[in-house]
């Protein structure tokens, strides 16, 4: 939020996880900025951006935590999850590994999050249809199985992003009111 002077009544933390290229720091970049960029590079220096909401009538500071780079298996250190109330699961449905992935970033989680941490399920670049390679039915069955949250997003096009954050927003303001 650009306002200095704006109350802010709750501040959630939020991670990105998943595989490389699913497309995690393009969502946030078109959440935090709604910028978008087809050649990215990992941010260096910034470990994340915030924007405010309103939810209720509150004003909810999202901190949403990127990974820079450091998406090989057990390299997110437990910093990273520290006081995560929050986290956003990325696949791509164009690349079938990284779907078949999700299970690993679970135990992470699992391992290294608080046990009452809000998840969804992303599966990003919806605008690449012809190219998909996981079906919707197979993620949101997997979804309703592991109790997570899920939508199809499009960081290119901006489908789905802000409803992904509201989300996991609203659920966390809900469970903390
Ligand atoms: P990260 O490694 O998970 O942070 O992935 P990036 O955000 O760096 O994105 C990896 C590549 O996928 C970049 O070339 C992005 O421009 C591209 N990308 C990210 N989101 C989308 C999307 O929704 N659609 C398409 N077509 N490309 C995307
Ligand atoms: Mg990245």
């Amino acid at each position: 939020g650009g306002d200095p002077s704006q109350k802010i009544d709750y501040v959630f933390k939020v991670v990105l996880i998943g595989d490389s290229a699913v497309g995690k720091s393009q969502i946030l970049a078109r959440f935090a900025r709604n910028e978008f960029s087809l050649d990215s590079k990992a941010t260096i220096g910034v470990e994340f951006q915030t924007r405010t909401m309103v939810i209720q009538h509150k004003s909810v500071k999202a901190q949403i935590w990127d990974t820079a780079g450091q998406e090989r298996y057990r390299a997110v250190t437990s910093a990273y999850y520290r006081g995560a109330v929050g986290a956003m699961l990325v696949y791509d449905i164009t690349k079938r590994q990284t779907f078949d992935h999700i299970p690993r970033w679970l135990e992470e989680l699992r391992n290294h999050a608080d046990k009452n941490i809000v998840i969804i399920l992303i599966g990003n670049k919806t605008d690449l249809e012809d190219e998909r390679a996981v079906s919707t039915e197979d993620a949101k069955e997997f979804a309703q199985k592991e109790g997570l949250f899920f939508l199809e997003t499009s960081a290119l096009q901006a489908t789905n992003v802000d409803d992904a954050f509201l989300t996991v927003l609203t659920e966390i303001f809900n469970i903390v009111n």
